[in-house]
């Protein structure tokens, strides 16, 4: 079995669709199971209209909904034909739903997590409905699953975490035998349920990691995402026009990269593939025919040093400065243990004999975690920061890398460095302003 999974852009439009049946009908020997994003930046609109919502404007979340359906017809109705009224048929009641909870939302002027969850699982419910009819016409032996009977998840609504013991023995039993029939199964990436019903989401950019977690339960020899780009590339090409693919990386070097960052994968996405030493591709439907980027246990080292080179802005630093952390044995973990109880996770750390700097991405909790910080010591917090990141597994091996980069930077006002203790990553944190210029002479260092 393979797994092929759709990023919005692969299923936005009618090309778009008529590319993803060819690109399924040429892996139909090979056991496909396919999963879907929300088509476009449907699930931008949709949180455009519960934002309008919450705001208590009802009209305008109306109206942005409408305008998603009849985008969404247009899309069906160049694709499908006479077939259209009846693809719209099966997805009116998404629709419907969706206006229904919009008003009420408007209501209340606010959203419990479940809700807003259920709300934004519609975008790939509808999408996987689209996909799979439209590989039908196509001739291929499309069947749309609802993720929900297989994706169990807890609870934390907007970020559940799987269940993939119940994710595995619930593929093996409606899944395997699809496919083992030689039918295609079709499931919307992003979302899955409690198993008590509710519905839950992956957090942003999901679907790959859906993509990740279903190869991994059905055992499937390699995972592909399907996506805008030609593969993982030595730099987001939005920021590096002359960014390169890169032809094979590490599982390891794809995590950090895309922990810290590049897009084109969603940073868990890798764990189940990772247990169970499944390959991941990562193709552009554009250009089904380049074989993309493989990321998988052992990658050959490359041309430089640096693999890639990437940057996650909307970052904050907390710097933690007391003198009672002189001798005090125990006082990291009394920090620490504020950001856990916060549920807000560090990413990079640094620390003298009377400082403490960490850097977090979830900045929902960060006043929170302040104050209670400020009971120990002084505490600063800067939001508007980016990490850069560059990764290399050769990183290690290589004399004046160090020397290298911070040359490159020299301009740049660098706030705080870091060094994994894998030595395979090399990070530093700048202003949000700072950063593409930061990653643009990297790459210019590294990959001339
Ligand atoms: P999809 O909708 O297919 O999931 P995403 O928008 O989530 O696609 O991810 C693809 C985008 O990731 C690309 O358009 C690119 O701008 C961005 N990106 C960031 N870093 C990288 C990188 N190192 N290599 C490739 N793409 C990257
Ligand atoms: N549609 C979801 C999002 O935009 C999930 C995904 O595309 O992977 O975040
Ligand atoms: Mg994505």
């Amino acid at each position: 079995m393979i797994v092929q999974k759709f990023g919005g852009t692969s299923v936005e439009d009618a090309p778009a669709l008529e590319r993803l049946a060819k690109i399924v009908a040429r892996s139909a020997g090979q056991r496909p199971l396919v999963v879907v994003s929300a088509m476009g930046d449907t699930t931008d609109v949709l949180l455009e209209a519960l934002g309008r919502a919450v705001a208590g404007d009802g009209a305008a979340a109306r109206e942005t909904l409408e305008k998603l359906e009849r985008d969404t017809k247009r899309v069906l109705d160049e694709f499908f034909g006479r077939e259209a009224t009846s693809v719209c048929g099966e997805i009116a009641g998404n629709f419907e739903e969706l206006r229904r909870m919009a008003a009420a939302v408007a209501v209340l002027k606010s959203v419990p997590a479940a809700s807003r969850d259920h709300f934004l699982a519609h975008g790939e419910r509808i999408s996987a409905a689209v996909a799979a009819r439209a590989m039908r016409l196509r001739g291929l032996p499309t069947v749309a699953v609802d993720s929900r009977r297989v994706v169990i998840t807890d609870d934390h609504f907007g970020r559940a975490l799987p269940d993939e013991a119940e994710i595995e023995k619930r593929a093996g039993e409606q899944l395997v035998p699809l496919t083992a029939r030689g039918e295609i199964p079709v499931l919307g990436g992003f979302l899955g349920s409690t198993p008590r019903g509710e519905t839950t989401t992956l957090g942003r950019g999901g679907s790959d990691w859906s993509a990740a977690l279903l190869g991994a339960a059905t055992g499937a020899a390699v995972v592909e995402i399907w996506t805008d780009v030609g593969g993982m590339m030595t730099a987001d090409p939005r920021v590096v026009p002359g960014a390169r693919v890169i032809d094979t990386i590490s599982f390891e070097e794809a995590s950090e990269l895309a922990y810290f960052g590049a897009r084109v994968l969603h940073p868990l996405t890798l764990a189940p593939a990772i247990e169970k030493g499944i390959p991941v591709r990562i193709r552009n439907s554009r250009d089904p025919d380049s074989p993309g980027t493989e990321i998988r246990r052992d990658a050959p080292s490359g041309p430089s040093a640096v693999r890639s080179i990437a940057s996650k802005c909307g970052i904050a630093t907390v710097d933690i400065v007391t003198s009672r952390m002189l001798m005090a044995t125990g006082f990291l973990k009394t920090l620490f243990e504020v950001f856990a109880r916060h549920e807000t996770s560090v990413d990079m750390i640094t620390t003298s004999e009377v400082s403490v700097s960490v850097t977090v991405d979830e900045l929902s909790r960060l006043d929170s975690v302040r104050r209670e910080l400020e009971q120990l010591a002084d505490v600063e917090v800067s939001e508007g920061r980016a990490i850069v990141c560059l990764v290399g597994q050769d990183l290690k091996f290589k004399a004046g890398v160090a020397g290298r980069i911070f040359r490159a930077v020299e301009g740049i006002n660098i706030l705080m460095i870091s060094q994994g203790a894998s030595r395979r990553n090399v990070s530093f944190v700048v202003d949000e302003k700072d950063a593409p210029g930061a990653v643009r002479a990297l790459h210019r260092e590294f990959f001339r």
